[in-house]
């Protein structure tokens, strides 16, 4: 527990009314900086007659129309800047699996705002000076490593940053070093779990790895209780992405109720997916974000894919002001329609992970056969578990499966760690082998 602890306790328990005051002006600023300096966006705002002293407020935001990815894709690599070309200090990109990269520039503000939003994520992670911090996700133009690394540096941490793979020398690390809190991509974590166990290593027993703070992929609750109890461990979830900065643009308080938003640098919107209405309050879409102090390349009304919700009460008992955010719980590319239902990965998850005669891993296949679409999710044994009834388990499953996806799906068990894992990069749990 960690509570009571900030990096900025200032700007972290600002009032509301100060905290809207900071947001519009943030939105005032970023508006008209883009106009000014982003031919983009100036025809944008052109093309609809908005001038940028007609956006005052948030809700003013709404007469300019979204960015999207593929806007961002046509702007490669250099026409989303809105600072000379010798103002930019870094350069970061996604990993382009669907194509082109998006980018994301940093001017020397914008790597400080970086590390400052990142280190109040730590720190609300529990990260001290007193810590040993083992940074997993790669150094390069994913933003994983270098945004945790920003971060600890503020807040005077002792680093590893060992980066991406390797597992069996990231396990020994953390034994010799006696690594006290990890960062990693959410399936990382379950990696390293199995390859310290495959190396007779107990993370609870054998490691002080106490802390872990995780991103970039939706995971559930249910998955998140597996890693703490397999380490001992106080689970907290990061979120962000390349095209505001990198991880550290919300994370979760000791209170693990949703994401505290900075709000300072970045305001959030929640919009019906298929049509772009805004969504009621606390209900699920696709969250839109607009970077409020970000000057080499600014977004306005970025659809970013992920799903997730907005809290409507503000207080929380950490303290911080900041609203939150619901987790993700997907991305809109991640829902797959079969024969008209939609069914999410999570809600997969949620249930394979309530039964401990399963492992973590898991894999969703679509097919499509004789005219029929037709799933299946492929789940693996636990190692641990003792002697399993598998065509009993096979046919709960089924029955708990169809019960919550509202359709029917064929379950096979596998072997414990017959699935493939990724040792750098993210997990690849559907296959849809329809086109
Ligand atoms: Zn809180």
């Amino acid at each position: 527990m960690n509570g009571g602890r900030f990096f900025n306790r200032q700007a972290e328990t600002l009032s509301r009314r100060e905290l809207e005051m900071v947001r519009d002006r943030g939105i005032r600023w970023s508006v008209k900086h883009a106009y000014e300096n982003n031919e983009f966006y100036r025809r944008r705002l052109q093309q609809v007659g908005v001038r940028p002293e007609d956006v005052k407020t948030a809700d003013d935001l709404r007469k300019i129309p979204f960015t999207t990815k593929d806007d961002l894709r046509s702007l490669y690599p250099y026409g989303i800047l809105a600072v000379p070309r010798t103002s930019l200090l870094e350069v970061h990109a996604t990993s382009g699996t669907t194509g082109v990269p998006t980018l994301g520039f940093y001017t020397q503000n914008d790597l400080d705002v970086w590390g400052e939003v990142s280190a109040r994520s730590l720190v609300m992670s529990g990260l001290t000076k007193e810590d040993i911090l083992q940074i997993t996700p790669s150094f390069g133009m994913f933003t994983g490593g270098f945004g945790f690394y920003y971060g600890a540096r503020k807040v005077g941490a002792m680093i590893i940053p060992t980066g991406a793979g390797f597992s069996r020398r990231q396990i020994q690390y953390m034994l010799d070093f006696g690594t006290t809190m990890v960062c990693a991509v959410v399936s990382y974590i379950l990696r390293l779990t199995e390859t310290a166990l495959e190396m007779g290593v107990d993370p609870r027993r054998d490691t002080k790895v106490r802390k872990g703070v995780f991103g970039s992929e939706m995971w559930t609750k249910e998955m998140k209780k597996r890693v703490a109890e397999a380490w001992d461990m106080d689970v907290y979830d990061i979120y962000g992405f390349t095209e505001l900065c990198g991880p550290g643009v919300a994370n979760d308080c000791y209170l693990h109720d949703g994401l505290h938003l900075w709000e300072d640098h970045f305001y959030a919107e929640v919009v019906d997916p298929k049509t772009g209405e805004p969504v009621e309050m606390e209900e699920k879409g696709e969250l839109v974000f607009t970077t409020l102090t970000k000057e080499a390349s600014p977004v306005l009304r970025y659809r970013c894919r992920d799903i997730s919700y907005v809290y409507d009460s503000i207080s929380c008992d950490c303290g911080r002001t900041h609203r939150r955010l619901g987790y993700i719980s997907g991305r809109v590319d991640d829902m797959i329609k079969v024969s008209g239902v939609s069914i999410w990965p999570s809600a997969v998850e949620s249930v394979l992970l309530k039964y401990p005669e399963l492992g973590v891993e898991y894999q969703i296949i679509v097919s499509r056969e004789e005219g029929r679409d037709r799933v299946k999710v492929v789940a693996e044994l636990n190692k641990d578990a003792k002697t399993v009834d598998a065509a009993r388990l096979r046919k709960k499953l089924e029955e708990d499966l169809r019960e919550t996806l509202m359709t029917g799906v064929e379950v096979q068990l596998v072997e414990p760690l017959s699935l493939q894992r990724q040792e750098v990069g993210k997990a690849k749990r559907v296959v849809d082998m329809r086109s």
